[in-house]
């Protein structure tokens, strides 16, 4: 089959990639839509520096064990929505054609492991034209939502499992920092959850524009005005950081209020410096989040099927295999675009 790769920092289009086959519990599908995530353009670029930054940490199970070789053809996509083709052997599963998504995790038919489907010289992924995915993680796609707009259910997913970890409560203000896919899935997640008052802040007028659409009740332009001045001295307020660059976490403690949370969910993937005396003078919690559980997964699913959160808008291209090298050059530019589907 078909599939885009990424061989030694390279995006590739192969045409021999091998089918996937589904063991027990799995089932194949067709790719239909996968949008392309910033970690996956960050990892084409750093990925040795991720695997060689993942050999020193501790403190958590690796999943799977597999050793990549960034060498060879690395599979990649993990935000896709696709139809199913068939079961595995013995194995129940919605009928052929039916519309799904998943947690991009895919349990071993043994009982050895679990891999993820997001960068795997093994695993297939979403940049290609088949996956195979476990049937008890499959949700189906409900009220006619179109392949490219389930396909960001993942992102979306990113932003409410940061803004239920925060705890943020309606009554409080929020400020997000970027407004990428990360900060506008906060903002998405933060309406949803109720809260009047969300600060936006982004360099490009693009951006702001979409935040503003999803909810953001304020944007800022921060080389006009600050997100703190819009948001008023004094009072705490809950800080999503969505932009991963090195300078912005100790400017984050420098400027927000006292007694503010400051949620990291951004990935910055350079070393960083910090100035703990600003934390500690304003007694800040700095909380960093990842992901979203199979519970926030769903829910993310809902509020885009339900019309909660409009994601159409965040889609700004879409475009077949041919065309992924291109789309991971072009979703450098902020102005031109935010979320890039692949439709295999
Ligand atoms: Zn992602």
């Amino acid at each position: 089959m078909r599939a885009a790769v990424l061989n030694s920092g390279e995006i590739l289009v192969r045409e021999d990639v091998p089918e996937p086959v589904p063991g027990p519990g799995q089932v194949l599908v067709q790719v239909k839509a996968c949008g392309i995530c910033g970690s996956d353009l960050h990892f084409a670029k750093h990925g040795a520096d991720m695997l060689a930054l993942d050999r020193t940490m501790q403190g958590v199970p690796r999943m799977g064990g597999e050793e990549l070789d960034l060498s060879r053809d690395v599979y990649m996509g993990h935000e896709f929505a696709g139809e199913v083709l068939e079961a595995g052997p013995g194995t129940t599963a919605p009928p052929a054609g039916t519309l799904v998504t998943a947690f991009p995790v895919l349990p071993r038919p043994d009982g050895s492991g679990i891999d993820a489907i997001v960068y795997s010289n093994r695993i297939k992924a979403g940049y290609g034209e088949r996956i195979v995915l476990s049937v008890p993680l499959l949700q189906e796609v409900p009220n006619g939502l179109p392949a490219h707009h389930a396909a960001l259910t993942e992102p979306m997913a990113v932003g409410l499992h940061a803004v239920n970890r925060s705890g943020v409560e309606a009554g409080q203000k929020a400020v997000v920092l970027g407004c990428g896919p990360v900060g506008l899935a906060v903002i998405g997640a933060l309406k949803v959850r109720g809260v009047e008052s969300i600060v936006a802040a982004d360099f490009s007028p693009a951006r702001r524009a979409l935040a503003a659409g999803l909810g953001a009740t304020d944007v800022v332009d921060p080389r006009e005005e600050t997100a703190w001045a819009r948001a008023g001295t004094g009072a705490p307020v809950v800080v999503f950081e969505a932009i991963g660059v090195p300078g912005i976490l100790d400017d984050i403690l420098r400027c927000a209020p006292a007694q503010s949370r400051v949620v990291v969910v951004g990935v910055c993937m350079n070393a960083d410096t910090v100035n703990p005396y600003f934390a500690i003078s304003k007694e800040l919690n700095l909380q960093f989040v990842l992901g979203y559980t199979p519970e926030e997964f769903a829910a993310s699913l809902r509020s885009i099927a339900e019309g909660e959160i409009d994601v159409a808008p965040l889609v700004t291209a879409r475009v077949g295999l041919d065309r992924v090298p291109w789309a991971f050059e072009a979703l450098g530019d902020p102005e031109e675009h935010c979320k890039i589907v692949v439709e295999p």
